[in-house]
């Protein structure tokens, strides 16, 4: 007997909304097989994939066909007697041509949008009901389930998308943070820290040492990166400065555990699961016995992998004889470990146990610096690592002799280091065998030395002159005019007026065919 599917929709709307109701319990949005049938039944629909549609009216059954024109992928009968569905594709349960034949006939009378946003928001509203249990197990179990998305992302995925991605799952908490301001902070650094933990593999993929390139994706999850890094900061720091509820004390177990596993057990981007780490253990846990209890901990179950971090504790609690122990461990390879841990001592103004690591550290840090530190990075480096040994009282002379060895890297930082001692001429003579740009000179110390020596720099600015005199244009002519009146107020000020007037003289008589240079320098009055 032919009928419309309107028709069949119409009698059989009761039956309808029952078996829609069965499919939104059997296919949760929370599990991605499940959801995944859904969103294929909606496409079906969607793109006319549900034909041959036939009903029974004496067995008051529907018949369907899923699929194009060309191929049938599976036939479904409903029956609205057993409010049950068969299909070809000979799945046990609700599958996307079942839930197809429904929808078809569902969207007759009801929207399917509509339903599908219902249907997604089971899925919240199920999250806010455990989260309403207070344990650290139930948050744990909404919050990994609830990162999923940024779980199984490829690792190439494009970085927009992969921040697109953790905006809805921030969407989706946010109604699930609870009402209390006391456990706001607590439910934040639980969303943060299975954040990192999920998006870890993705995250230091595109950080990682092996793509030191600059991209645009790449300064996207840096910030993310750092956007997470300065939520879990506050969050801690406004834990910290409250007195502690008892009930909490199962959630700081449980982060305990949660950072060290997260900061022991992923790989990649070191310094950042270190720097997390010491978030927690410098603020939020600072009570002796139980930092002691971590590093035994650390000592038993993590052994040697976790040198870098009991050493941490020994530096937090000026314990400088342990610390010395484990310096023995320091190597080419876990340098880099080391220096952020040299780092944290100085932020900390810990200056002993800077000073331990240092020493450790400086025979090797040529072959560091060489091997390790691409070449763009190495004066930001050297800076660091010269700051550091100033901080830990090293001798200025050992300082200076590193320079030595971070040759071209270490112009700046010796630079300052020169003209902070006043060695003008030194300075002049570094600035000489680099070969460092007029311009950067100038930048740097060069008026300071002007003003305080001048006869140290005056042969180095010859020399900058000359080169601008040689480049054979109106506008280096020009410079070149600008340096000799720098030039002559020092020769004026050390009171050497025939001196000047001769060198003047002689530059003329040297470049008396260059027409232009000699307009400019008569422009320049350049005689005392
Ligand atoms: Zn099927």
């Amino acid at each position: 007997m032919h009928m419309t599917v309107e028709r069949v929709s119409y009698l059989h709307e009761n039956e309808i909304m029952e078996l829609i109701d069965n499919i939104k319990h059997a296919l949760r949005p929370s599990e991605p097989e499940e959801a995944f049938e859904v969103r294929q039944a909606v496409t079906y629909v969607r793109g006319g994939n549900v034909h041959s549609f036939s009903y029974d009216a004496s067995g008051r059954v529907v018949s369907a066909e899923i699929g194009n024109d060309d191929i049938t992928e599976a036939e479904v009968t409903l029956s609205f007697d057993r409010l049950d569905a068969d299909c070809t594709c000979n799945k046990t349960d609700w599958c996307a041509h079942r839930a197809a034949a429904v929808f078809h006939l569902y969207l007759q009378f009801h929207s399917l949008t509509d339903w599908m946003h219902e249907w997604r928001r089971t899925e919240t509203d199920q999250m806010a009901f455990k989260i309403s249990d207070r344990t650290p197990e139930a948050w744990n179990n909404v919050l990994a389930r609830s990162m999923n998305p940024i779980r199984v992302i490829a690792l190439r995925e494009n970085p927009a998308v992969f921040i697109h991605k953790f905006s809805l799952i921030e969407q989706d908490l946010a109604p699930l943070y609870p009402y209390e301001w006391e456990w706001k902070p607590f439910f934040d650094i639980y969303i943060r820290l299975h954040a990192l933990e999920a998006a870890w593999p993705y995250v230091s993929f595109h950080l990682g040492e092996e793509s030191s390139t600059f991209s645009h994706g790449k300064w996207y999850v840096k910030n993310w990166l750092s956007d997470q890094l300065g939520k879990l900061k506050d969050n801690i720091h406004s834990i910290a400065s409250k007195p502690r509820l008892f009930e909490t004390d199962p959630f700081h177990e449980n982060l305990q555990r949660k950072v060290r596993t997260f900061a022991l057990e992923q790989s990649g981007l070191f310094y950042k699961r270190f720097q997390t780490y010491q978030l927690f253990w410098q603020y939020l846990f600072t009570n002796q016995s139980l930092r002691e209890r971590e590093r035994a901990l650390l000592d038993t179950e993590y052994a040697s992998s976790a040198s870098i971090f009991i050493a941490f504790f020994h530096v937090l609690q000026d314990q400088e004889e342990d610390l010395k122990k484990l310096t023995y461990d320091v190597k080419q390879e876990n340098f880099s470990e080391w220096l952020a841990l040299a780092e944290l001592a100085d932020q900390h103004e810990k200056t002993d146990a800077l000073s331990l690591i240092m020493h450790v550290l400086l025979p090797l840090m040529e072959d560091y610096l060489t091997n390790r530190v691409p070449l763009p990075r190495r004066p930001a480096f050297v800076r660091k690592i010269d700051g550091l040994l100033e901080t830990a009282d090293f001798p200025e002379q050992q300082r200076e002799q590193m320079f030595s060895y971070y040759g071209e890297s270490g112009i700046d930082v010796y630079a300052d280091f020169l003209v902070e001692r006043e060695r003008f001429s030194e300075w002049a003579a570094l600035m000489h065998r680099y070969r460092v740009p007029y311009d950067v000179t100038e930048a740097g110390g060069l008026n300071v030395a002007l003003a305080a020596d001048p006869a140290s720099v005056l042969p180095l600015l010859h020399l900058y002159a000359t080169h601008f005199i040689k480049e054979r244009n109106r506008q280096s002519y020009r410079r070149a005019v600008r340096l000799f009146k720098k030039m002559k107020m020092s020769a004026k000020k050390s009171g050497k007026h025939e001196f000047w007037n001769r060198y003047v003289e002689t530059v003329r008589e040297k470049n008396r065919r260059l027409r232009a240079l000699i307009e400019e320098m008569e422009k320049g009055n350049l005689y005392l």
